[in-house]
């Protein structure tokens, strides 16, 4: 009998037609996440199996819990063999290690070849856990514990607590979608509720100094290492949008500044998704959080791009997302106080319901086509990773 980790994928099994690619996605990002964890992954019918030396079993355990497509982690025991009389020798050694009064067994097969059914498996182990620990009952209804058993082709599988994995589809395996990352609370929130869906997710940060500082930059950073866990790696495009501020500043209207500066960030992450393979945007824009998250603000601000804009938090209360932006750490990271580019040039009276027409035109104002040429010619790439973070630009 020897120590495992049985990993199930509850969602992907109703992908017929990509579970071939969904389970190799799911393999490389397990492999990924116990880099140097001397874990040995095998994978059989709707299973991934993890053995490992003993002592990285609870790190691995840990890494597991932030590996997207992950249904249900099980530290169990494999026994190479299936006969109902070795399963019942190892339960009852396992069960003598346990302090318990009342439990019941729940029993899988996927071989249906067995000549035992579920049940009579299940009334067997019952039978002789019974015999062999004293004062225990069964409880069908609330057990103090849950033998499970699960029999395969040669092969057999007793494990007793059942962790939650996260859910939602392994990373990659739909696709790459730009995430407008900025030093807020909603987009990391964003960020990480797309890469549940199985998006693999690049981001882009708009800075503008000196009006915006290092420590602003380095927040985002912070916030993309802290996402590169659910990941590995995460590209972070940082961009300068100090000339495009100032210029819309200068020449447009007061009231349409932020939706103008909305519109300029809209076109250049735009440009930057389609350069490297992205078929989306993501950002944290909230309905009715500010005035440029009214519906006729994100008309005004979405048509100037000819791709869909994916918000996963636009129907959600701030504090929904904050509980979720707790839970994934990014929160004690977002609420540092460094100023970021769009609070710094907020106008007094923003214009709640812009006018489409009016934004075209003011933009004739100015040159934005070269100011963006420019903007993007100039981005800084940043590789951020999940334990060490690497500097280099555009080389990616
Ligand atoms: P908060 O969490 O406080 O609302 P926020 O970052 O969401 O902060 P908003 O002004 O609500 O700020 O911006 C809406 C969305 O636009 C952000 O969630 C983010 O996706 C994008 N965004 C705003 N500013 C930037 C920026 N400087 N760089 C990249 N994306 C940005
Ligand atoms: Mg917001």
């Amino acid at each position: 009998m020897k120590k495992i980790v049985i990993i199930k994928y509850g969602e992907l099994t109703t992908k017929k037609d990509n579970i071939n690619l969904f389970i190799s996605t799911l393999r490389d990002e397990v492999k990924r996440a116990l880099d140097g964890l001397s874990a040995e992954i095998s994978y059989d019918k709707g299973r991934m199996f993890i053995g490992a030396d003993d002592e990285y079993y609870d790190k691995i355990i840990l890494k597991l819990q932030k590996v997207f497509g992950i249904h249900e982690i099980n530290l169990g025991y494999q026994i190479d063999d299936n006969s109902i009389e070795e399963i019942e020798k190892q339960v009852i050694a396992l069960v003598s290690e346990r302090d318990f009064k009342t439990f019941k067994v729940e029993t899988k097969r996927s071989d249906k070849t067995y000549p035992l059914t579920s049940m009579e498996v299940s009334r067997a182990i019952g039978g002789v856990i019974l015999k062999n620990k004293e004062g225990i009952k069964v409880d069908v209804h609330n057990p103090e514990v849950v033998v499970h058993v699960e029999i395969r082709h040669n092969k057999s599988y007793i494990y007793f607590d059942k962790i939650a994995g996260l859910g939602g589809y392994p990373v990659g395996v739909l696709g790459k979608g730009m995430l407008m990352l900025s030093g807020g609370i909603d987009s990391p929130v964003a960020g990480y509720l797309a890469m549940k869906r199985g998006v693999r997710i690049e981001g882009v940060y708009f800075e503008s100094p000196p009006h915006t500082s290092e420590a602003a930059k380095n927040k985002v950073i912070s916030l993309a290492k802290t996402l590169a866990d659910y990941s590995g790696y995460i590209k972070l495009h940082v961009v300068n949008f100090t000339k495009i501020q100032e210029t819309i500043l200068k020449e447009c209207p007061r009231e349409y500044l932020i939706t103008i500066m909305r519109r300029m960030m809209y076109r250049i992450a735009y440009r930057i998704a389609l350069k490297n393979n992205a078929k989306v945007i993501i950002n944290g824009e909230s309905i009715g959080q500010v005035a440029s998250q009214t519906l006729t603000s994100m008309y005004a601000i979405n048509s100037v791009i000819d791709m869909p804009v994916i918000r996963p938090v636009a129907c959600f209360d701030k504090l929904d997302i904050i509980d979720i932006a707790k839970k994934i750490e990014t929160y004690d990271i977002s609420i540092q106080p460094f100023e970021d580019c769009c609070t710094i040039f907020v106008p007094e009276h923003p214009v709640i319901n812009p006018d489409r027409a009016k934004c075209s035109e003011y933009e004739t104002y100015f040159d934005y086509e070269s100011l963006i040429d420019e903007a993007i010619r100039n981005e800084e790439v940043i590789k951020v990773e999940n334990k060490v973070s690497r500097e280099f630009n555009n080389i990616l």
